[in-house]
């Protein structure tokens, strides 16, 4: 049984920033408002997540290493997924191929912690918290040398989890978000920090745009909203003049998923196609929300990718709005 967890471990955690992706989704899903994550020599020897969420019965921590146990969905209907989490494959995972220790908290109840090494279940224990879940995930890969050796450096696998990090704070404008480096021990050195917005949610997310693009950007972009056949599209795009040499600055979601989906980045670039050169990409922050069942996002868990069943349809919703928007701006 652990050789079948670290076989489907490799399929989740490719690396310190897909653990960190993972971690911090099951906190969104325990619906906190703060999450802090710190990180020592680029995740490898540390991933620290830290919520305020709901926190995990003492006497549920075992289940929730269990694999396939998920608290999210009953089996009936694998499309209808609202959160991200959905498999019940992450901890375990993580348990798999890294040292893993949780402790949580339910309100009401007594703190409880748990860990597990090589697959192996510590006891239950109880533990001081005065609530939330704090993950912690040291040494990852440690008893699989031919993984450690594919990781890229620390400041690589730190830049990779910063982009992760930023993709679900667009996501997620109501939540505050801190990632720090720790690497040095104490505090540590804080590298991203978005702090909770407020208002509604277009002035939440133009609040997050400019912390994470740029209050240049924010100043200048285009508001998207705009409707096709049962899929919405709502976000910001900049004009053609805030183009960015690499196309790090699109933020495309799926349904509240952060994606990387070619159709949808080739929907944006066709939109500024009359306005950009080829190697000018537009920053953009864009939230296509359908019902789940327009959308497959459950295609691998690792990778960003969504299938549309009408991919025509998608694609036409982002160029139409797209250049509708750019056209009222003047262009
Ligand atoms: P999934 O997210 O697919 O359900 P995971 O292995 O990621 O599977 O997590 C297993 C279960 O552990 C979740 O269904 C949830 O009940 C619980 N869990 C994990 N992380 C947290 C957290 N930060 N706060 C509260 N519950 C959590
Ligand atoms: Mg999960």
């Amino acid at each position: 049984d652990a050789a079948i967890n670290r076989i489907a471990a490799g399929e989740v955690v490719e690396r310190p920033a897909s653990a960190v992706k993972e971690l911090v989704e099951n906190a969104l899903d325990a619906g906190a408002r703060r999450i802090e994550v710190a990180i020592a020599n680029g995740g490898k020897t540390l991933i620290r997540v830290t919520d305020d969420g709901c926190g995990i019965a003492g006497t549920d921590l075992p289940l929730a290493l269990s694999r396939h146990a998920t608290s999210k969905i009953d089996g009936s209907d694998l499309l209808d997924i609202h959160t991200f989490g959905f498999r019940g494959e992450a901890l375990p995972s993580l348990g798999a191929v890294g040292r893993l220790n949780i402790t949580s908290r339910v309100a009401g109840q007594d703190a409880a912690s748990i860990s597990v090494e090589g697959g192996k279940m510590s006891p239950v224990k109880p533990a001081a918290l005065s609530g939330g879940t704090i993950v912690e995930l040291r040494d990852l890969f440690y008893a699989t040398p031919a993984r450690l050796k594919f990781m890229r450096s620390d400041r690589a696998e730190s830049q990779a989890i910063g982009d992760v990090i930023k993709r679900l704070a667009m996501a997620e404008p109501f939540v505050g978000f801190t990632l720090r480096d720790v690497s040095n021990g104490g505090e540590g050195r804080v590298s991203f920090r978005a702090d909770a917005e407020t208002g509604d949610l277009f002035d939440a997310l133009h609040g997050r745009l400019a912390r994470i693009i740029g209050t240049e950007f924010a100043e200048n972009a285009l508001r998207i909203d705009t409707s096709r056949e049962g899929l919405h599209l709502t976000g910001y795009a900049a004009l053609p003049t805030y183009s960015r040499g690499s196309s790090v600055a699109q933020y495309l979601f799926v349904n509240g998923r952060p994606v990387k989906d070619k159709l949808l980045v080739g929907a944006l670039r066709a939109a500024y196609f009359d306005f950009l050169s080829r190697d000018r990409h537009p920053a953009a922050a864009l939230f296509i929300e359908c019902d789940p069942h327009l959308v497959d996002v459950n295609v691998h868990p690792a990778k960003s990718e969504v299938r549309f069943r009408d991919p025509g349809m998608a694609r036409g919703l982002i160029v139409s709005g797209l250049r509708h928007a750019l056209a009222e701006a003047g262009h």
